[in-house]
């Protein structure tokens, strides 16, 4: 039996410390606002690196013709197609395959890892038939998705600063990924040709505006965070008076880094201490999908330990790093059975601890306290954004309809995290403002978008 006179505090406090009310939720946003300007204004200026996409125009409903996109950013790449048939047809036929990256490749060296990805491309295009039609005279063009820290130089180079999510290739760094993946597809004879770079926050962006031309926010919540939004060159000082034909351009914010105050307890410092990265992307490390379930099992953790909150001995495997992922918490969140069997089993299955109710009843209240946060801080942020390009345009945002596109697992399969996220995005803007600000899942969209954009910038227009 939990001994639940000593947990309780515990819990209190963790309330206490994660709390999101009003004036916190409005500090965030705000900061949000002052630091998208200070990283526009210099690089290295912020937290937010605020990196200038060259992405200058996006799609409108009226690109035709085949495009390829490829999308590498973690441990598969994918490839596809898209036959677009202009404002009445849309897309015409669509295609993809999904490739996954063998271990060894990872730690190898640049050439076999482009080389492996030119031959996959190599082999999706040699399947192309049916719908897919090219001009006579015409290369295929390609959308480039990599996620991974570019920095970009035009729409169709970007030198690769650091590999991260677990690839450790040699001699990739601090070199145009554009020119490594076009040297593989030479060495391979296929004749194809990156048109645009895109990060994945940014063809999430041009994959909503496809279907919708509110759309001016994008925002990724999966194993990580990001957001991209649509600026005004006039306002981006650090450009110094560069051009662009719409007057406009896509801005990837690199929200993920930001960290100004935002609530963090004892298990999130401790969480960040023991990271890869510790003191680094504190507001990813409080909303995403990778730390979420991260953070609970600290709490629980030391409610096990302080509060006997599984009974006399800790259970084992709740000293596991990472042994309760964010899929779980939601799967235990879902649960309104009074008895709460789920919780119950989940508690059991993934780390090995026996539950009465009243300590089910605290790891639910546990879920919800993280979720909260991440929810509302993430609706916050969003806010951030909006409220900066209010501030710039009068009207542009709050006086119409406008679209954020979201994407990724957790935004997708967490439906208190959803919940919350939108509560904080209503508190802050009021009833009537919020009724012009659509939330809305844009799922898969960053593929096609890459895509898009290569039709967007193609050489042949
Ligand atoms: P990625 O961000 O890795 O490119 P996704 O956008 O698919 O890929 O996000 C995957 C992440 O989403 C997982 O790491 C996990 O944190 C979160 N996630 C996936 N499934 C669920 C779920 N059922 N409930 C809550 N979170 C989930």
């Amino acid at each position: 039996r939990s001994n639940i006179v000593s947990v309780a505090p515990l819990l209190t406090k963790l309330q206490n410390d994660s709390a999101t009310p009003l004036p916190v939720l409005r500090h965030v946003a705000d900061a949000m606002t002052a630091d998208m300007r200070a990283g526009l204004a210099t690089d290295g200026g912020s937290d937010l690196k605020m990196i200038l996409s060259y992405v200058d125009s996006l799609p409108s409903g009226n690109e035709k013709g085949l495009f390829y996109a490829l999308d590498l950013g973690g441990t598969n790449f994918r490839v596809l197609r898209v036959q677009l048939g202009g404002k009445e047809e849309r897309v015409v036929a669509a295609e993809f395959e999904q490739v996954s990256i063998p271990q060894e490749l990872m730690f190898g060296t640049s050439e076999e890892l482009f080389d492996f990805i030119a031959s996959g491309l190599a082999n999706f295009a040699q399947k192309e038939g049916g719908k897919f039609h090219l001009p006579d005279g015409r290369i295929r063009e390609i959308g480039f998705t990599f996620s991974f820290p570019v920095k970009q130089t035009s729409i169709d180079s970007g030198i690769l600063i650091k590999w991260t999510k677990g690839f450790a290739v040699s001699g990739t760094a601090g070199r145009d990924v554009v020119a490594c993946l076009n040297e593989a597809m030479e060495r391979l004879g296929l004749d194809m040709r990156v048109s645009a770079l895109v990060n994945d926050t940014v063809g999430t962006l041009a994959g909503a505006r496809y279907w919708d031309d509110d759309v001016m926010v994008a925002v990724i919540l999966g194993t990580g965070t990001n957001a991209c939004y649509v600026e005004r060159i006039d306002a981006i000082p650090k450009l110094h008076g560069a051009k662009s034909s719409s007057g406009r351009t896509i801005v990837n914010t690199e929200w993920g880094a930001f960290s100004n105050g935002i609530p963090l307890t004892v298990y999130d410092r401790d969480m960040d201490a023991a990271s890869i990265n510790p003191g680094e992307q504190i507001f990813e490390k409080t909303i995403s999908g990778m730390y979420i379930g991260e953070i609970a099992r600290r709490v629980l953790l030391k409610m096990a330990e302080e509060g006997a909150l599984f009974g006399k001995s800790v259970p084992e495997k709740l000293s596991t790093p990472f042994a309760l992922r964010t899929p779980d918490l939601c799967a235990m969140h879902q649960d309104s059975s009074d008895d709460l069997q789920s919780v119950g089993s989940i508690l059991y299955d993934v780390v090995g601890a026996e539950s009465g109710l009243s300590a089910r009843k605290i790891v639910v209240e546990v879920c919800d306290a993280i979720v909260k946060r991440g929810g509302r801080l993430a609706g916050a942020g969003i806010v951030g954004i909006l409220q900066k390009m209010e501030e710039d345009s009068r009207g542009l945002i709050f006086g119409k309809r406008t679209v954020v596109a979201m994407d990724g697992g957790l935004y997708e399969h967490y439906p208190q995290y959803r919940r919350y996220l939108k509560d904080a995005v209503r508190e802050l803007l009021g009833s009537e403002i919020s009724k012009n600000i659509v939330v809305e899942h844009s799922k898969d969209g960053s593929g096609i978008g890459a895509a898009l954009l290569a039709a967007t910038n193609s050489k042949y227009d």
